[in-house]
């Protein structure tokens, strides 16, 4: 069943405006950037400039984080003005004013204001001071505000495996509006139906508290369990998939149908298990095996799971370096 025909709706996620939407970097740059542009068609975004918004002017001479009595503020070594404050007040009320339920955050890189993890932070305002790493001003208020929403930057997501991972959170947090939309028990227990293998993948403790929160065996309101459904789910997506956990899954899927398969199958299947367990096939490969045995043996049941498709297939690209695995 394609997403249209669920009512499902598109993530709304905030991306860093120089990533390909306009020349406001402080040399009049623009970032082109393949994985964020292949998305921008799948999501509806939010897009901004907080240097721009603060006033900055383009081209603009550069700014640096510097650690400046005893806070954080931003520096422009060219005029000697600090903007920290400006940009503090401006970043809170700007985030504070975005969509309470938005799924997820594209943020630029190593840049002093939208940067949240790998931005020198100078040690003083001295031009030979040395710096550490640490978070853009505009970022730190996107981290205080949605700590718990996915958030990457577009270098991190050239990486396959962090892609996946905050794809399959964006899409699965826009999946659940839908249910807040809806705002029907029938929503959210198919929701949780159909994520059930995927969730399990993050945290298996955290999907079977869910499936609790679903039974809703104190018979609490919608109003009540739609939230707490939420931060649960929230929860379980900042955590990272488990390699180990996926042999569980395609396993316990397996033995559904197992009893139909030839000797050979079975055995070729076992073998493809030990491979992706020695890191020799991707995951892919497996739940593609799968997928074709549901197909074949009409299991309805899983051919709904999520876990076969967490996010659209065009957005897949494995020309990438995330070869490895990050669990
Ligand atoms: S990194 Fe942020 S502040 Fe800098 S140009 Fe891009 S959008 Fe503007």
């Amino acid at each position: 069943m394609n997403s249209s025909s669920r009512g499902e709706l598109r993530p709304c996620v905030f991306i860093s405006r120089c990533l390909g939407y306009e020349r406001c970097r402080w040399n009049a740059e623009i970032i082109d950037d393949a994985c964020v542009e292949a998305l921008k068609p799948r999501v509806d975004v939010v897009h901004e400039c907080p240097e721009m918004a603060i006033g900055l002017g383009c081209p603009r001479d550069p700014v640096r984080v510097v650690r400046h009595d005893g806070d954080l503020d931003l520096l422009q070594p060219a005029s000697g003005a600090f903007f920290g404050a400006n940009m503090r007040e401006w970043s809170r009320a700007f985030v504070e004013n975005l969509p309470a339920d938005i799924d997820g955050f594209i943020l630029k890189s190593r840049s002093p204001s939208c940067g949240w993890k790998d931005v020198k932070v100078y040690h003083s305002p001295a031009s030979d001071s040395g710096a550490a790493i640490g978070t853009g001003l505009f970022g730190a208020e996107v981290l205080r505000r949605f700590s718990n929403r996915p958030i990457e930057d577009e270098g991190r997501l050239r990486n396959f495996s962090l892609r996946e991972r905050f794809l399959s959170a964006i899409f699965t947090l826009a999946r659940f509006r839908a249910v807040e939309a809806a705002a029907s028990i029938a929503a959210l227990v198919e929701f949780h139906a159909r994520h059930k293998y995927f969730l399990l993948l993050y945290n298996q403790k955290e999907m079977r508290a869910l499936g609790s929160i679903v039974g809703n065996l104190e018979k609490k309101p919608l109003r009540e369990v739609l939230p707490a459904y939420r931060a649960g789910l929230e929860r379980a997506l900042a955590g990272t998939p488990k390699f180990s956990s996926l042999i569980n899954v395609v396993e316990h899927a397996f033995g559904g149908f197992s009893d139909s398969l030839s000797r050979e199958e079975k055995r070729y299947f076992m073998n493809l298990v030990e491979q992706y367990r020695d890191e020799r096939i991707p995951a892919s490969v497996l739940l593609n095996l799968l997928y074709g045995w549901a197909i074949r043996f009409g299991e309805s049941y899983l051919l709904d799971q999520v876990l076969f498709a967490p996010y659209p297939l065009e957005l897949v690209r494995i020309t990438d370096s995330g070869k490895g695995r990050d669990s």
